[in-house]
């Protein structure tokens, strides 16, 4: 799968693989993928040995007549050259040699094929007005998913005496109006995550424990090993395995965490119908002071990790990603600005305003009021943390300090 953005709207792209099974005698769907090799193999002969880049144009100048006295269709010839180029410039910058075709296949254009998906019949138009019909094979699931999809291109191919086709779907993302923010912070002991409604009010917050500490182990074992053998790590066996070890531990505790953290995060945002708010990590680099926040030792592969993982679920649900400058997020008052100071286990206080929080709560209520402060437009009320209401309950991140540590009660699932 893959996403494109044209304007704000992401596409999606898929393809769905099928055997086909022509009606009647195959011999002229054979004779066309023939035919079509040796097309883009004249066009691909030819483009080599010109250096200049070709444009469009300028290769339908120097094919398209040839290719249509061949027998071709006006849109099997621009699939030809457009193919034949790509082919030719993907071997060049490889620094590899002129490709030579064997394989039967060919790129269709929605042009010239005919798709009855309530069938399963695939009709293609061939070379010298010829048409094939096939009869497409796969199950009711696979193909149902697609219904309302758009196709705009197919690969057909001969391999091992069988055809398979490969259609390409595309849709357009259609992104739900949210009606709730979910603010993520993720630091080395925890990630926290908060649904906010546009108004200010706290409707969930949940906090994970991150597996950092484990990750953190390996790594300790790692530098010891190389540290210890210091001159021959790399060289003995027994020891390099060790290092591996090691290494395969802290991929697969990631990925399963990562993995793991996507999938919750998106069905939660999902469930409260939200736009999901990340911190820019790029922007992280250029904030000269990061603090304590992100430990140098780990970088920031595993935070990537987990937004990677967290963004491609939330696409998978038609949910928006933004993401936001982190600056600030963990070190000013959510309420007045002022500068946090520590105040006990994982706690903070304002030293203006006396405002008191957790830390990770704090750092989840800032990332929702820039992301607010930001975004907020027309439709969108903009909302102001510091003007409590004191019935507001669970509202919970305003007021009093006893309120505020009351209020926020932070899970452990993992
Ligand atoms: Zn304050």
């Amino acid at each position: 799968m893959s996403y494109s953005v044209r304007g704000e709207e992401p596409i999606v792209v898929e393809a769905l693989k099928m055997r086909a099974l022509p009606e009647g005698s195959y011999d002229r769907l054979l004779e066309f993928l023939t035919l079509y090799r040796d097309g883009v193999q004249m066009v691909v002969d030819r483009v080599w040995s010109i250096n200049d880049k070709l444009s469009k144009k300028k290769l339908h100048k120097l094919f398209y007549n040839n290719l249509v006295s061949m027998g071709f269709k006006a849109h099997h010839a621009k699939e030809i050259y457009m193919y034949a180029k790509s082919l030719v410039k993907s071997a060049k910058s490889n620094g590899g040699k002129k490709p030579v075709l064997r394989k039967l296949s060919a790129r269709v254009d929605r042009y010239d094929y005919k798709l009855d998906l309530d069938n399963m019949v695939l009709t293609l138009k061939l070379h010298n007005s010829y048409e094939a019909r096939l009869k497409l094979v796969s199950s009711k699931e696979r193909v149902e998913k697609f219904r309302g999809w758009g196709n705009y291109e197919l690969v057909v191919k001969y391999e091992d005496g069988e055809f398979w086709v490969s259609i390409y779907f595309k849709r357009i993302v259609k992104v739900a109006k949210p009606r709730t923010v979910m603010s993520i912070d993720l630091n080395f002991d925890n990630i926290t995550i908060a649904v906010f409604s546009f108004n200010g009010k706290l409707i969930k917050l949940k906090r994970f424990k991150t597996p950092h500490r484990k990750i953190l182990t390996h790594r300790i074992w790692v530098e010891r090993i190389q540290k210890r053998y210091s001159r021959s790590w790399r060289f003995v066996k027994g020891v390099k395995k060790a290092i591996d070890r090691h290494g395969e531990r802290i991929r697969s505790i990631s990925w399963d965490y990562a993995h793991k953290v996507g999938d919750l995060v998106a069905e939660l945002a999902s469930k409260h119908n939200s736009i999901i708010v990340l911190e820019d990590l790029d922007k992280l680099r250029e904030n000269n002071k990061r603090g304590r926040k992100f430990n140098k030792r780990l970088g920031l592969w595993f935070y990537r990790r987990i937004q990677f993982c967290v963004e491609y679920e939330a696409r998978e649900r038609n949910l928006e990603v933004v993401r936001i400058n982190p600056r600030g997020t963990s070190s000013k008052c959510p309420t007045c600005g002022g500068k946090l100071v520590e105040c006990g286990h994982r706690a903070l206080r304002c030293r203006k305003c006396g405002f008191v929080g957790d830390r990770d709560a704090i750092a989840v209520m800032n990332i929702y009021k820039k992301y607010v402060s930001k975004y907020s437009r027309c439709g969108v009320p903009g909302v102001s943390l510091n003007a409590p209401k004191p019935d507001e309950n669970p509202s919970g991140m305003q007021g009093k300090r006893d309120d505020v540590m009351k209020n926020i009660k932070l899970y452990k699932l993992i």
